[in-house]
């Protein structure tokens, strides 16, 4: 079947999904297809740097999965990307549901590193009534809006019948974890709170099997490889797209037009979007003309998308055991399950739920990532690098009960400013559904219309059904639009074929 190839395709943003979009179509043969970013890099949301000798990730940070059904996985070894280890089928086996098994260190807010063997109650307890969350997407009339308010009322239910015979101040600090494993959910999910996660929709995520893997020498590396394969100049960089005209009625040819931040206009006969849903949120209202339908537009506002940074701390030596894989730092007094501060400006250190270790020590030193979720990230953002630094050091002080610690150098993420992001990812809201995520990448006109039809199509994590949020995500999509293009003209040219026949 041969394919009409002359159409003039732009992509909007050179992210991981706008360079899988244009890698598909180069491949099938569309010779007008170009990327205009607005930014001067390509990679979006998938971003290395370098803290002193390390290579260190500023976004993405793990393959999520990494299993054959995972096309990040599948390019990642196709590019000889990843360490061996991740490669064995053991590491592809194993199913751990989206929270890898990690060795916890636990330090608590008097100075004292805790027994975990007495927390492991209320960490199981959570991770039960996690899985229990997930269960209210295939059955419905769930029973609270939110994550939140759902695992709070359970703990305290189940508690009570569990931990009757528990003195009084091992209860209280294992309702403190739980406030602590809700700060790490506002982490994952890249939500302010869980309160803010709906519980009808929170299923709609889905995992693949494999055990979480990194890229030894950096995210980037898989972004690069992708781009190697298109034309030279195919992407302008430092163009940011003011507004994308669909609908066109001046009888020209080209039904969409691409106007630019500079007055630089491109006629398309297809325009895959693929900002960020925190930038859609912010600008939908200019960026598109005419604007979006308003069941696109609902399915924008109900859908979340929250703030998750990171503060990469460099250390001359290690505070935490040589096994440990996460440090979390638990409040004495956040017994009442809570993750958010009551005064942003003043507390938000506390919502830092604590930290991931850099691992293998030969390769990175001593290096932790702290995670900070929420409008207590959003603020940090705004304060000097020192300020950070200084707030991080007292932190984990007061934690260690060890006066001397003190980081060699830290780096920390700013998503929220980021102009072109907005944010950090996408997470059900409440009021959710599955159709709020086929109306993100239902294309323009929609199908009742007469117009042309594919005018505008929609890619990015936010439009994946089951894997928004993650870089496997942002790739099937950027591959599921370019294949609605192929397809269609592949239809068009057979169809064409078979009118020329009659
Ligand atoms: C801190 C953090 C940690 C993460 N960790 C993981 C992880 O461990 N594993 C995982 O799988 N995923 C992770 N993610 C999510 C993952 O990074 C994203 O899902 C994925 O990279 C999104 O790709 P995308 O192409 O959809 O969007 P983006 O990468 O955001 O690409 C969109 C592009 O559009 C450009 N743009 C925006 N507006 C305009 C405009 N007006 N004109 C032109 N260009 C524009 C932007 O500059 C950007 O380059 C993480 C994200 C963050 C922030």
């Amino acid at each position: 079947m041969s394919v009409n190839t002359n159409a003039r395709i732009v992509i909007v943003g050179c992210g991981i999904s706008g360079v899988a979009a244009a890698q598909r179509l180069v491949k099938a043969g569309f010779h007008n297809v170009r990327i205009v970013e607005a930014t001067a890099r390509s990679g979006g949301r998938i971003k290395t740097g370098r803290l002193g000798n390390n290579i260190v990730e500023i976004g993405a940070n793990w393959i999520h999965g990494p299993s054959e059904e995972n096309p990040v996985y599948h390019l990642a070894r196709q590019y000889g990307l990843l360490d061996p280890e991740a490669l064995t089928p053991e590491n592809q086996a194993m199913d751990v549901g989206g929270h890898p098994p990690w060795v916890p260190n636990i330090f608590s807010s008097s100075g004292r590193k805790l027994n975990v063997e007495d927390l492991y109650p209320a960490l199981e307890m959570f991770a039960e009534l996690l899985d229990e969350s997930s269960e209210f997407q295939s059955r419905g009339g769930e029973p609270w809006t939110n994550v939140g308010d759902f695992i709070r009322s359970k703990v305290q239910q189940r508690a009570a019948e569990k931990w009757k015979d528990i003195d009084g101040t091992t209860r209280s600090l294992r309702l403190s974890v739980i406030s602590n494993m809700l700060k790490v959910e506002c982490s994952v999910n890249g939500a302010h709170s869980m309160d803010e996660v709906g519980l009808g929709a929170y299923g709609l995520y889905k995992t693949l099997p494999g055990l979480d893997c990194t890229f030894p020498g950096g995210y980037e590396g898989l972004v690069k490889n992708l781009m190697s394969v298109l034309p030279a100049g195919l992407v302008t960089y430092s163009q940011p797209v003011r507004c994308v005209h669909w609908n066109n009625t001046e009888k020209r040819g080209y039904p969409v037009t691409v106007e630019c931040d500079d007055g630089n206009k491109i006629a398309a006969d297809h325009v895959i979007v693929t900002v960020p849903l925190g930038y859609l949120k912010k600008h939908h209202s200019t960026l598109f003309h005419p604007p979006l339908p308003l069941h696109k537009l609902h399915s924008i506002q109900r859908l979340g998308f929250g703030t998750n940074n990171k503060i990469l701390v460099e250390f001359d030596s290690p505070w935490w055991d040589t096994d440990c894989e996460v440090i979390h730092l638990v409040w004495e007094d956040e017994d009442a399950m809570v993750d958010q501060v009551p005064d942003v400006q003043r507390y938000w250190i506390k919502k830092l739920f604590g930290f991931t270790v850099l691992k293998p020590t030969e390769r990175y030193g001593h290096v932790l990532c702290g995670w900070i979720a929420g409008h207590e990230s959003e603020y940090m953002e705004t304060l000097p690098e020192q300020e950070v630094s200084h707030a991080v050091t007292q932190l984990i002080r007061r934690f260690t009960g060890n006066p001397t610690i003190t980081p060699r150098r830290i780096m920390r993420s700013q998503w929220f400013h980021d102009p072109w992001t907005c944010g950090s990812y996408t997470h059900p809201g409440k009021g959710c559904s599955a159709q709020d995520l086929q109306n993100m990448m239902e294309p323009l006109p929609t199908k009742s219309s007469q117009s042309q039809p594919l005018q505008v199509l929609f890619a990015g994590e936010a439009t994946h059904p089951c894997y928004f949020s993650t870089v496997h995500g942002a790739v099937l999509t950027g591959w599921r639009e370019a294949d609605r293009l192929i397809s269609h003209y592949s239809s068009s040219s057979s169809s064409e074929l078979t009118m020329s026949k009659l």
